[in-house]
């Protein structure tokens, strides 16, 4: 179940850094303060300067900015012109204003503009240097908050999916066997009577009915896709399947056989690699053949052209682990995040989209895990672990 590891998303590696020195940009028009400001802020902090409103707003675009000091009587644009769009650009960064003689007003009209303290000219040094000081922390608390919100926002919306992904299995084990079992029954009645008007089209040759007949065949084929999914989930909870003590390799081995002489797969070539005294596991023979079945159906549908299947297994700590590796078509991150999902396919039509939900049930249910890796148009590996068996066979 992907990666919601609380303390670690929220861990001091994802809050902003606070080794780098801070940033101050400075906007006043008047040299003399803007020099002194610099003068004293240029030991503790990197300090940018603007000598009037349109220069800082540029700057404030372009650099990442901890604490601006706003002058608020300057020609051209004024500082409360230059402070409304600073709050357009970034309506948290901390302003402090520099008020003087006659800006008053303007003072008063800044207010609702989340100034951070009004300080007046000429100003106090030490009452600066302190005021930027608590000014700069402040942001960096805004900042590190804002990234922690931003994270449990992702978390949100990861949980709620997975939320999704759960309610979809909750359905399927709603769908008990015997409700599957009575679906197949009117399916198999319905692909009867489409089977037979097929045949007696194609006796009657009648070119006319061309249409018609593609139609059939589109009903049939999305019946016996009902039918596939219908079993699938008739056989994955069936519960009475028995453990023996097998050899993977043997049930490895056998399903080769299978596709080697099978059309589907006269294009692809079978390598393995199996480890000599692999250890037993307990494991239904049956299921296992299900979830090979699945992956390799799937690795031959991934190659159009020729490809190589890759097998091997070797035992790993108590643990015996298969991989599957094909050369066929990978996949990009986006589309490999679903591929476990109930009903997720990409074969429009022809897929089900449960083989690899039910192979991950299966191999669960034997206290294995399934992981996929893959990268588009260099292929696929699938890594199956399954606990080694311990009794004495
Ligand atoms: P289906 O095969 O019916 O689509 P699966 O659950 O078996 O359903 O697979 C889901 C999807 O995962 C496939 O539609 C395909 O996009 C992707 N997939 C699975 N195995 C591979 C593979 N070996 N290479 C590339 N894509 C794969
Ligand atoms: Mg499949």
């Amino acid at each position: 179940m992907g990666n919601m590891n609380l303390p670690e998303v929220l861990s001091a590696a994802n809050m902003p850094p606070v080794s780098e020195k801070n940033t101050v940009l400075i906007i006043d028009d008047e040299l003399g303060p803007r020099e002194s400001l610099r003068i004293l802020l240029k030991d503790f902090y990197t300090v940018f300067l603007a000598t009037n409103g349109d220069e800082g707003l540029t700057m404030l675009k372009t650099h990442s900015i901890d604490t601006i000091i706003l002058d608020l009587r300057m020609p051209g644009k004024s500082g409360l012109e230059t402070l409304e769009e600073i709050r357009k650009i970034n309506p948290d960064v901390p302003v402090i204003v520099l008020t003087g003689f006659g800006t008053l007003e303007a003072a008063q009209k800044a207010v609702h503009l989340n100034i951070f303290e009004f300080i007046s000219k000429p100003f106090d040094i030490n009452e600066m240097k302190d005021c930027v000081s608590r000014a700069v922390e402040k942001n960096r608390i805004i900042l590190s908050t804002t990234s922690i919100i931003n994270q449990l926002n992702n978390l949100n919306t990861n949980i709620e999916q997975k939320i999704h992904d759960l309610e979809k299995f909750a359905l399927l084990g709603e769908l008990s066997a015997e409700v599957l079992h009575e679906i197949n029954n009117p399916l198999t009645i319905i692909l009867g009577y489409v089977q037979i008007l097929m045949q007696e089209m194609a006796s009657r040759n009648d070119t006319t009915t061309e249409e018609t007949w593609q139609y059939l065949k589109v009903v049939e084929n999305e019946v016996k896709r009902c039918q596939t999914i219908a079993k699938s989930f008739f056989n994955a909870s069936k519960n009475s399947f028995k453990r023996t003590p097998v050899s993977i390799n043997i049930i490895i081995e056998n399903m080769i056989c299978f596709f080697r002489d099978n059309p589907i797969a006269k294009h692809v070539n079978f390598f393995c690699d199996f480890e000599k005294d692999i250890s037993l596991i307990l494991a239904s023979p049956e299921q296992l053949q299900q979830v090979f079945t699945n992956l390799l159906v799937n690795a031959i549908e991934a190659m159009d052209a020729k490809g190589n299947i890759n097998i091997e297994t070797k035992n790993q700590s108590k643990k015996v682990v298969v991989k599957i590796s094909d050369t066929g078509k990978g996949m990009p991150k986006e589309l490999l995040e679903k591929i476990f999902q109930p009903f997720f396919t990409t074969k429009s039509g022809k897929g089900t989209g449960i083989g690899l939900t039910i192979s991950k049930k299966i191999i669960e249910t034997h206290g294995g895990q399934i992981y996929a890796e893959s990268q588009p148009e260099k292929g696929t590996t699938f890594i199956l672990y399954f606990p080694a068996y311990e009794g004495n066979a």
